[in-house]
Protein backbone atom coordinates (compact mmCIF):
# COMPACT_ATOMS: atom_id res chain seq x y z
CA UNK A 1 0.00 0.00 0.00
CA UNK A 2 1.33 3.34 -1.07
CA UNK A 3 2.31 5.47 2.18
CA UNK A 4 1.12 9.62 2.39
CA UNK A 5 4.54 11.29 2.15
CA UNK A 6 5.53 14.70 3.81
CA UNK A 7 5.02 16.33 0.54
CA UNK A 8 1.01 15.41 0.72
CA UNK A 9 0.24 17.41 3.64
CA UNK A 10 -0.15 20.95 5.02
CA UNK A 11 2.34 22.10 7.09
CA UNK A 12 2.12 25.80 7.23
CA UNK A 13 2.47 26.71 11.16
CA UNK A 14 2.17 22.62 11.69
CA UNK A 15 5.08 21.01 14.52
CA UNK A 16 6.43 18.05 12.59
CA UNK A 17 7.58 15.73 14.73
CA UNK A 18 10.42 14.16 12.70
CA UNK A 19 12.46 10.87 13.03
CA UNK A 20 15.95 10.97 11.00
CA UNK A 21 18.57 8.41 10.95
CA UNK A 22 21.50 10.92 12.37
CA UNK A 23 23.58 7.81 13.10
CA UNK A 24 26.86 8.79 11.73
CA UNK A 25 30.20 7.56 12.02
CA UNK A 26 32.84 9.70 14.50
CA UNK A 27 36.22 9.69 15.42
CA UNK A 28 37.69 9.81 19.12
CA UNK A 29 37.49 13.79 18.81
CA UNK A 30 33.80 13.04 18.32
CA UNK A 31 34.43 14.85 14.73
CA UNK A 32 31.36 13.35 12.39
CA UNK A 33 33.69 11.22 9.78
CA UNK A 34 31.19 10.77 7.27
CA UNK A 35 28.53 13.30 7.06
CA UNK A 36 26.04 11.06 4.07
CA UNK A 37 23.08 10.41 6.51
CA UNK A 38 22.58 14.09 7.36
CA UNK A 39 22.88 15.28 3.63
CA UNK A 40 20.49 12.22 3.15
CA UNK A 41 17.47 13.84 5.64
CA UNK A 42 17.93 18.09 3.80
CA UNK A 43 15.60 17.52 1.52
CA UNK A 44 13.01 16.47 4.19
CA UNK A 45 14.26 19.63 6.15
CA UNK A 46 14.50 21.78 3.75
CA UNK A 47 10.69 21.05 2.13
CA UNK A 48 9.29 20.88 6.09
CA UNK A 49 10.99 24.58 6.59
CA UNK A 50 9.90 25.90 2.96
CA UNK A 51 6.44 25.19 3.35
CA UNK A 52 6.23 26.85 7.39
CA UNK A 53 6.38 24.00 9.31
CA UNK A 54 8.12 23.98 12.84
CA UNK A 55 10.45 20.89 12.67
CA UNK A 56 11.37 18.60 15.86
CA UNK A 57 14.10 16.54 15.00
CA UNK A 58 14.59 13.10 16.75
CA UNK A 59 17.25 10.63 16.19
CA UNK A 60 19.43 7.55 17.41
CA UNK A 61 23.28 7.58 17.46
CA UNK A 62 25.27 4.13 18.37
CA UNK A 63 24.40 2.28 20.82
CA UNK A 64 24.61 3.70 24.52
CA UNK A 65 21.94 1.25 25.69
CA UNK A 66 19.57 3.50 27.62
CA UNK A 67 22.61 5.31 29.44
CA UNK A 68 23.76 9.03 29.10
CA UNK A 69 27.13 8.70 27.12
CA UNK A 70 28.61 11.80 26.50
CA UNK A 71 30.40 10.60 23.17
CA UNK A 72 27.28 9.41 21.60
CA UNK A 73 25.61 12.56 22.47
CA UNK A 74 24.27 14.10 18.86
CA UNK A 75 25.50 18.09 19.94
CA UNK A 76 28.13 17.90 17.15
CA UNK A 77 25.33 16.23 14.78
CA UNK A 78 23.65 19.72 15.62
CA UNK A 79 26.41 21.45 14.53
CA UNK A 80 27.00 20.31 11.46
CA UNK A 81 23.26 20.70 10.59
CA UNK A 82 23.58 24.07 10.98
CA UNK A 83 26.48 24.43 8.56
CA UNK A 84 24.44 22.43 6.13
CA UNK A 85 21.32 23.84 5.81
CA UNK A 86 22.63 27.61 6.47
CA UNK A 87 20.50 27.65 9.55
CA UNK A 88 20.39 27.85 13.21
CA UNK A 89 19.63 24.25 15.16
CA UNK A 90 18.45 24.25 18.29
CA UNK A 91 20.12 21.46 19.90
CA UNK A 92 17.97 19.96 23.22
CA UNK A 93 19.92 18.16 25.55
CA UNK A 94 17.17 14.93 26.18
CA UNK A 95 14.11 14.27 24.31
CA UNK A 96 11.66 14.15 26.95
CA UNK A 97 10.96 15.56 29.56
CA UNK A 98 11.51 19.24 31.26
CA UNK A 99 14.40 20.89 29.57
CA UNK A 100 12.43 19.73 26.58
CA UNK A 101 9.38 20.71 27.60
CA UNK A 102 10.75 23.98 28.01
CA UNK A 103 12.97 24.21 24.87
CA UNK A 104 9.92 23.49 22.60
CA UNK A 105 7.30 26.03 24.53
CA UNK A 106 9.19 28.77 23.16
CA UNK A 107 9.77 27.30 19.41
CA UNK A 108 10.14 30.05 17.06
CA UNK A 109 8.95 30.26 13.17
CA UNK A 110 11.21 28.56 10.57
CA UNK A 111 13.67 27.60 13.39
CA UNK A 112 14.96 23.81 13.96
CA UNK A 113 15.21 21.73 17.12
CA UNK A 114 16.78 18.40 17.27
CA UNK A 115 16.50 16.32 20.30
CA UNK A 116 19.27 14.58 22.32
CA UNK A 117 20.21 10.88 21.49
CA UNK A 118 16.62 8.61 21.90
CA UNK A 119 18.75 5.57 22.91
CA UNK A 120 20.10 7.05 26.06
CA UNK A 121 16.43 5.92 27.39
CA UNK A 122 16.31 2.01 27.30
CA UNK A 123 12.15 2.67 26.65
CA UNK A 124 13.23 3.61 23.05
CA UNK A 125 14.75 0.08 21.65
CA UNK A 126 11.88 -1.65 24.41
CA UNK A 127 8.96 0.93 22.47
CA UNK A 128 7.69 1.92 25.79
CA UNK A 129 3.73 3.42 25.23
CA UNK A 130 4.77 6.04 27.69
CA UNK A 131 8.25 6.87 26.49
CA UNK A 132 6.36 6.99 23.06
CA UNK A 133 3.49 9.33 24.15
CA UNK A 134 5.85 11.25 25.86
CA UNK A 135 7.42 12.33 22.30
CA UNK A 136 4.22 12.81 20.81
CA UNK A 137 3.96 15.45 22.42
CA UNK A 138 6.40 17.46 20.71
CA UNK A 139 4.55 17.60 17.67
CA UNK A 140 1.04 17.94 15.53
CA UNK A 141 2.20 15.72 12.70
CA UNK A 142 4.68 12.71 12.59
CA UNK A 143 7.09 12.47 9.74
CA UNK A 144 9.61 9.25 9.71
CA UNK A 145 12.18 9.82 7.32
CA UNK A 146 15.01 7.37 9.14
CA UNK A 147 14.47 4.29 6.60
CA UNK A 148 17.81 2.62 8.31
CA UNK A 149 15.32 1.87 11.38
CA UNK A 150 12.44 1.21 9.62
CA UNK A 151 12.68 -2.89 10.45
CA UNK A 152 12.69 -1.83 14.37
CA UNK A 153 9.36 -1.38 16.01
CA UNK A 154 11.25 0.99 18.44
CA UNK A 155 9.18 3.60 20.38
CA UNK A 156 10.32 6.81 17.62
CA UNK A 157 9.45 4.32 14.83
CA UNK A 158 6.02 2.74 15.95
CA UNK A 159 5.13 3.80 19.05
CA UNK A 160 4.49 7.49 18.81
CA UNK A 161 3.49 7.26 15.21
CA UNK A 162 0.26 5.24 16.60
CA UNK A 163 -0.64 8.98 18.27
CA UNK A 164 -0.96 11.16 15.41
CA UNK A 165 -3.79 11.26 12.60
CA UNK A 166 -1.33 12.09 10.41
CA UNK A 167 1.80 9.82 10.34
CA UNK A 168 4.19 11.01 6.73
CA UNK A 169 6.97 9.38 5.31
CA UNK A 170 9.70 11.58 4.37
CA UNK A 171 11.03 12.22 1.14
CA UNK A 172 14.07 10.18 1.71
CA UNK A 173 11.77 7.29 3.31
CA UNK A 174 9.09 7.73 0.34
CA UNK A 175 12.50 7.18 -2.26
CA UNK A 176 13.81 3.82 -0.87
CA UNK A 177 10.25 2.26 -0.85
CA UNK A 178 10.18 3.35 -4.31
CA UNK A 179 12.81 2.06 -5.49
CA UNK A 180 13.17 -1.09 -3.08
CA UNK A 181 9.59 -1.89 -3.76
CA UNK A 182 9.98 -0.84 -7.46
CA UNK A 183 12.60 -4.21 -7.93
CA UNK A 184 9.85 -6.77 -6.51
CA UNK A 185 6.62 -5.40 -8.40
CA UNK A 186 8.13 -3.85 -11.90
CA UNK A 187 11.68 -5.51 -12.53
CA UNK A 188 12.70 -4.94 -16.29
CA UNK A 189 13.84 -8.05 -17.19
CA UNK A 190 16.80 -9.42 -17.83
CA UNK A 191 17.11 -8.81 -13.44
CA UNK A 192 20.43 -9.88 -11.99
CA UNK A 193 20.79 -9.74 -7.91
CA UNK A 194 24.41 -9.85 -6.77
CA UNK A 195 24.67 -10.90 -3.46
CA UNK A 196 27.81 -11.65 -1.38
CA UNK A 197 29.14 -11.29 2.20
CA UNK A 198 29.84 -13.35 5.03
CA UNK A 199 27.28 -15.95 5.22
CA UNK A 200 24.36 -17.34 3.65
CA UNK A 201 22.09 -16.81 6.72
CA UNK A 202 21.72 -13.43 6.59
CA UNK A 203 20.74 -13.51 3.14
CA UNK A 204 17.94 -17.07 2.67
CA UNK A 205 14.80 -14.86 2.78
CA UNK A 206 16.14 -12.36 0.38
CA UNK A 207 17.11 -15.29 -2.29
CA UNK A 208 13.86 -16.87 -1.42
CA UNK A 209 11.93 -14.29 -2.33
CA UNK A 210 14.08 -13.30 -5.59
CA UNK A 211 13.68 -16.98 -7.20
CA UNK A 212 10.76 -16.25 -8.82
CA UNK A 213 12.06 -12.49 -10.19
CA UNK A 214 15.16 -12.53 -11.18
CA UNK A 215 16.88 -13.97 -14.16
CA UNK A 216 19.77 -14.72 -12.34
CA UNK A 217 21.77 -14.74 -8.48
CA UNK A 218 25.20 -14.28 -8.76
CA UNK A 219 26.67 -15.33 -6.00
CA UNK A 220 30.16 -14.34 -4.26
CA UNK A 221 31.97 -13.44 -0.91
CA UNK A 222 32.14 -15.98 2.06
CA UNK A 223 28.11 -17.34 0.61
CA UNK A 224 29.51 -19.09 -2.13
CA UNK A 225 31.46 -22.19 0.18
CA UNK A 226 28.43 -23.21 1.80
CA UNK A 227 27.36 -23.57 -1.74
CA UNK A 228 29.97 -25.19 -2.96
CA UNK A 229 30.27 -27.78 -0.32
CA UNK A 230 26.59 -28.74 -1.12
CA UNK A 231 27.87 -29.76 -5.02
CA UNK A 232 30.52 -31.57 -2.90
CA UNK A 233 33.78 -29.80 -3.77
CA UNK A 234 36.37 -29.22 -0.70
CA UNK A 235 37.03 -25.88 0.15
CA UNK A 236 39.61 -26.28 2.50
CA UNK A 237 39.53 -23.22 5.77
CA UNK A 238 36.98 -21.59 3.78
CA UNK A 239 33.87 -20.11 5.35
CA UNK A 240 31.59 -23.00 5.98
CA UNK A 241 27.87 -22.82 7.67
CA UNK A 242 27.13 -26.37 7.96
CA UNK A 243 23.50 -26.21 9.47
CA UNK A 244 22.49 -24.74 6.00
CA UNK A 245 23.53 -27.57 3.73
CA UNK A 246 19.60 -28.89 3.90
CA UNK A 247 18.48 -25.32 2.95
CA UNK A 248 20.64 -24.46 0.32
CA UNK A 249 19.88 -27.89 -1.38
CA UNK A 250 16.48 -26.29 -1.48
CA UNK A 251 17.17 -23.24 -2.93
CA UNK A 252 18.83 -24.48 -5.77
CA UNK A 253 16.21 -27.10 -6.15
CA UNK A 254 13.74 -23.84 -6.44
CA UNK A 255 15.77 -22.49 -8.48
CA UNK A 256 15.81 -25.27 -11.52
CA UNK A 257 12.08 -25.71 -11.40
CA UNK A 258 11.78 -21.96 -11.48
CA UNK A 259 14.42 -21.62 -14.68
CA UNK A 260 16.85 -18.82 -12.38
CA UNK A 261 20.36 -19.30 -13.08
CA UNK A 262 22.33 -19.29 -9.72
CA UNK A 263 25.85 -18.98 -10.60
CA UNK A 264 28.86 -19.47 -8.38
CA UNK A 265 32.39 -18.12 -8.89
CA UNK A 266 34.42 -20.32 -11.31
CA UNK A 267 37.34 -19.48 -9.93
CA UNK A 268 38.97 -17.38 -6.13
CA UNK A 269 41.55 -15.65 -4.47
CA UNK A 270 42.95 -18.05 -1.83
CA UNK A 271 45.60 -17.34 1.04
CA UNK A 272 46.96 -19.70 3.72
CA UNK A 273 46.12 -17.13 6.51
CA UNK A 274 43.11 -14.40 7.27
CA UNK A 275 45.33 -11.79 6.94
CA UNK A 276 47.20 -9.26 4.76
CA UNK A 277 50.39 -10.89 4.97
CA UNK A 278 50.03 -14.36 3.94
CA UNK A 279 50.15 -16.08 1.01
CA UNK A 280 48.03 -16.05 -2.58
CA UNK A 281 46.79 -18.03 -4.97
CA UNK A 282 44.30 -18.04 -7.80
CA UNK A 283 42.83 -21.67 -8.03
CA UNK A 284 39.99 -22.79 -9.87
CA UNK A 285 37.11 -23.63 -7.13
CA UNK A 286 37.84 -27.23 -7.62
CA UNK A 287 40.96 -26.83 -6.74
CA UNK A 288 41.46 -24.85 -3.50
CA UNK A 289 44.03 -26.52 -1.17
CA UNK A 290 43.41 -28.09 1.85
CA UNK A 291 43.34 -25.52 5.39
CA UNK A 292 43.68 -22.45 2.72
CA UNK A 293 40.68 -20.23 2.90
CA UNK A 294 38.63 -18.49 -0.38
CA UNK A 295 38.45 -14.40 0.56
CA UNK A 296 37.93 -13.33 -2.94
CA UNK A 297 36.34 -14.20 -5.66
CA UNK A 298 39.16 -14.97 -9.43
CA UNK A 299 39.72 -13.29 -12.26
CA UNK A 300 37.94 -15.23 -14.10
CA UNK A 301 34.80 -15.32 -12.25
CA UNK A 302 35.11 -11.20 -12.33
CA UNK A 303 34.74 -11.03 -15.80
CA UNK A 304 31.98 -13.91 -16.29
CA UNK A 305 29.92 -11.50 -13.22
CA UNK A 306 30.67 -8.38 -14.95
CA UNK A 307 29.42 -10.22 -18.19
CA UNK A 308 25.82 -10.91 -16.61
CA UNK A 309 25.57 -7.89 -14.59
CA UNK A 310 26.31 -6.19 -18.72
CA UNK A 311 23.16 -7.97 -20.24
CA UNK A 312 20.73 -6.92 -17.75
CA UNK A 313 18.32 -4.26 -17.52
CA UNK A 314 17.84 -4.70 -13.43
CA UNK A 315 20.49 -4.82 -10.86
CA UNK A 316 20.21 -5.27 -7.17
CA UNK A 317 23.83 -5.75 -5.28
CA UNK A 318 24.29 -6.38 -1.40
CA UNK A 319 26.89 -8.04 0.32
CA UNK A 320 30.92 -7.82 -0.86
CA UNK A 321 32.31 -10.81 -3.33
CA UNK A 322 35.80 -11.05 -0.28
CA UNK A 323 37.08 -9.61 2.30
CA UNK A 324 36.94 -5.88 0.48
CA UNK A 325 38.31 -4.69 3.89
CA UNK A 326 41.89 -5.85 3.15
CA UNK A 327 42.68 -4.11 -0.30
CA UNK A 328 44.10 -7.65 -1.32
CA UNK A 329 40.72 -9.32 -1.08
CA UNK A 330 38.91 -6.01 -2.61
CA UNK A 331 39.58 -6.40 -6.02
CA UNK A 332 36.15 -8.48 -6.70
CA UNK A 333 33.91 -6.24 -5.30
CA UNK A 334 35.26 -2.98 -6.86
CA UNK A 335 35.34 -4.44 -10.22
CA UNK A 336 31.29 -5.89 -9.61
CA UNK A 337 30.69 -1.75 -8.12
CA UNK A 338 32.09 -0.89 -12.08
CA UNK A 339 30.46 -3.38 -13.55
CA UNK A 340 27.41 -2.10 -12.20
CA UNK A 341 27.56 1.56 -12.92
CA UNK A 342 28.95 0.41 -16.32
CA UNK A 343 25.59 -0.73 -16.80
CA UNK A 344 23.76 1.76 -15.24
CA UNK A 345 25.35 3.96 -17.98
CA UNK A 346 24.33 1.60 -20.46
CA UNK A 347 20.69 2.06 -19.18
CA UNK A 348 19.58 -0.34 -16.25
CA UNK A 349 17.97 0.35 -13.42
CA UNK A 350 20.70 -0.22 -10.21
CA UNK A 351 19.87 -0.50 -6.73
CA UNK A 352 23.12 -0.85 -4.19
CA UNK A 353 22.09 -1.63 -0.52
CA UNK A 354 24.13 -2.45 2.82
CA UNK A 355 27.13 -0.84 4.05
CA UNK A 356 30.00 -2.49 2.51
CA UNK A 357 28.69 -2.46 -1.06
CA UNK A 358 28.10 0.95 -0.71
CA UNK A 359 31.39 2.18 0.89
CA UNK A 360 32.44 0.43 -1.89
CA UNK A 361 30.75 2.41 -4.54
CA UNK A 362 31.96 5.55 -2.43
CA UNK A 363 35.25 4.76 -2.24
CA UNK A 364 35.43 4.43 -6.17
CA UNK A 365 33.70 7.34 -6.32
CA UNK A 366 30.24 5.88 -8.31
CA UNK A 367 27.57 7.08 -6.06
CA UNK A 368 26.39 8.81 -9.15
CA UNK A 369 26.77 6.32 -11.32
CA UNK A 370 23.99 4.36 -9.47
CA UNK A 371 20.65 4.48 -9.74
CA UNK A 372 19.59 4.10 -6.17
CA UNK A 373 22.33 3.29 -3.03
CA UNK A 374 20.19 2.61 -0.08
CA UNK A 375 21.11 3.98 3.34
CA UNK A 376 19.65 1.24 4.93
CA UNK A 377 21.21 -2.33 4.84
CA UNK A 378 19.30 -4.53 7.49
CA UNK A 379 15.72 -2.50 6.13
CA UNK A 380 16.48 -3.01 2.29
CA UNK A 381 17.43 -6.56 2.99
CA UNK A 382 13.82 -7.31 5.18
CA UNK A 383 11.85 -5.16 2.51
CA UNK A 384 13.22 -7.26 -0.35
CA UNK A 385 12.94 -10.70 1.64
CA UNK A 386 9.14 -9.67 1.21
CA UNK A 387 8.78 -8.97 4.58
CA UNK A 388 6.81 -5.71 6.17
CA UNK A 389 8.78 -2.94 7.90
CA UNK A 390 7.17 -1.73 11.17
CA UNK A 391 8.16 1.27 10.97
CA UNK A 392 6.33 1.69 7.12
CA UNK A 393 3.51 -0.28 8.16
CA UNK A 394 2.53 2.26 10.73
CA UNK A 395 2.68 5.28 8.65
CA UNK A 396 -0.76 6.68 7.04
CA UNK A 397 -2.00 4.75 3.63
CA UNK A 398 -2.29 7.60 0.78
CA UNK A 399 -6.71 6.17 0.35
CA UNK A 400 -7.06 6.02 3.77
CA UNK A 401 -5.66 9.68 4.13
CA UNK A 402 -8.15 12.28 5.97
CA UNK A 403 -6.40 14.96 3.93
P1 LIG B 1 27.52 -9.35 5.45
O1 LIG B 1 27.32 -8.46 6.64
O2 LIG B 1 26.94 -10.72 5.61
O3 LIG B 1 27.11 -8.69 4.15
O4 LIG B 1 29.08 -9.63 5.38
C1 LIG B 1 30.03 -8.66 5.15
C2 LIG B 1 31.39 -9.23 5.49
O5 LIG B 1 31.62 -10.38 4.72
C3 LIG B 1 32.55 -8.30 5.20
O6 LIG B 1 33.07 -7.86 6.43
C4 LIG B 1 33.54 -9.19 4.46
O7 LIG B 1 34.86 -9.09 4.95
C5 LIG B 1 33.01 -10.58 4.70
N1 LIG B 1 33.39 -11.55 3.65
C6 LIG B 1 33.22 -11.41 2.33
N2 LIG B 1 33.75 -12.47 1.68
C7 LIG B 1 34.26 -13.30 2.61
C8 LIG B 1 34.95 -14.54 2.56
N3 LIG B 1 35.20 -15.14 1.39
N4 LIG B 1 35.33 -15.11 3.71
C9 LIG B 1 35.07 -14.48 4.89
N5 LIG B 1 34.44 -13.31 5.00
C10 LIG B 1 34.03 -12.72 3.88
Amino acid sequence: MKKLSVQDIDLKGVRVLTRVDFNVPMNEAREITDDTRIRASLSTIELIRARGGQIILMSHLGRPKGERVESMSLQPVADRLAELCGAPVRFVPDCVGEEAEAALSTLKEGEIVLLENLRFHSEETANDPQFAAALARWGEVYVNDAFGTAHRAHASTVGVAQHFELRVSGLLMAKELDNLQGLLERPAQPFVAVLGGAKVSGKIEVIENLLDRVDSILIGGGMAFTFFKVHGLEVGASLVEDGLQDTVRGILERAKNSRTRILLPQDVVVSNEFSEKGALKEVLVTDIPENWQGLDIGPRTTKFFAEEIARARTVFWNGPMGVFEMPRFARGTRAIARAIARATEQGARTVVGGGDSVAAVNQLDLADSISHLSTGGGASLELLAGKTLPGVEVLSDVSSSPV
